[in-house]
């Protein structure tokens, strides 16, 4: 079974980002770059199910420019077998990535297609349910464990007031959850091994799928400051305060 593994170059999570002066969005001239803290945990878990004999290919795949050609290289260090970059400058948008990847999907026919529940930089949470809904297949998002066996995929997900388990016929889409597995460390052997490893680079133009942006963004604004805390001598001024003051009582 080969295993899709969709993954986004985002500001990396330890970056205090900047909003740009103009407020049409976030500054991301020299800025360290990453792969999206959910899509490590998508690769990891095609990458054990790889080592468990499950599946037989890992491939890693993303749309962007072409330095995203990192995060592949990255991907490939973690230990996906090969990777694919559709590259495009265009602003790409959830739906226009959900496009692409179905696109995608039809060619490479993997048998499970797994991406993060959401990435951080536009904290969507769309593709992976857009994807299922463009390619008809089942989807179980936000996964806290997956287990593939006799062409279906088991997966349990956090809901409100507790866990769900749901059984997906092959091929399914699934998303992940951040309790899903811990992802490793990726190696200095394995960034070596990860330069030979097959890159192919598709051109956007080739897959004749519309990009256009659907959303507009209006503005982008830093969050409020926040102001200083109060200390309060006992719980009697404290209720008092969340009754009269802040009037949330
Ligand atoms: P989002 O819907 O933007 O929050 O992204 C959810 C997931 O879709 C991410 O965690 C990735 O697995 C995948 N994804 C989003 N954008 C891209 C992209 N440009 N290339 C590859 N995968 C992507």
């Amino acid at each position: 079974m080969k295993v899709l593994v969709c993954v986004k170059r985002v500001v990396d999570y330890n970056v205090k980002i900047r909003v740009k002066s103009d407020g049409t969005g976030v500054d991301v001239a020299n800025v360290k770059m990453s792969m999206n803290p959910f899509d490590e945990i998508a690769l990891e878990e095609a990458v054990r199910l790889r080592e468990a004999g499950v599946a037989t290919e890992v491939v890693a795949v993303t749309c962007g420019v072409t330095q995203c050609q990192e995060t592949l290289r990255t991907a490939m260090a973690i230990g996906s077998d090969r990777a694919i970059l559709v590259e495009s400058t265009d602003e790409l948008q959830p739906l226009a990535v959900a496009k692409i990847l179905k696109a995608l999907v039809d060619k490479e026919q993997p048998g499970l297609i797994i991406l993060g529940k959401q990435a951080i930089d536009d904290d969507s949470n769309q593709t992976g349910q857009m994807l299922a809904a463009l390619a008809g297949l089942p989807q179980a998002t936000f996964a806290s464990k997956v287990v593939v066996a006799d062409g279906k995929a088991t997966v349990s997900r956090e809901v409100d007031g507790g866990s769900e388990t749901l059984s997906l016929k092959l091929p399914a889409v699934v998303t992940t959850d951040l309790r899903l597995n811990e992802p490793r460390y990726v190696t200095l052997p394995n960034i070596m091994k990860a330069k030979k490893k097959p890159l192919e680079t598709l051109k956007l133009a080739d897959f004749g799928v519309d990009v256009t942006p659907r959303l507009k963004t209006l503005k982008v604004v830093e969050p409020p400051k926040r102001s200083a805390g109060v200390m309060v001598p006992d719980v009697k001024t404290l209720v008092e305060k969340l009754k009269n003051e802040a009037k949330v009582l």
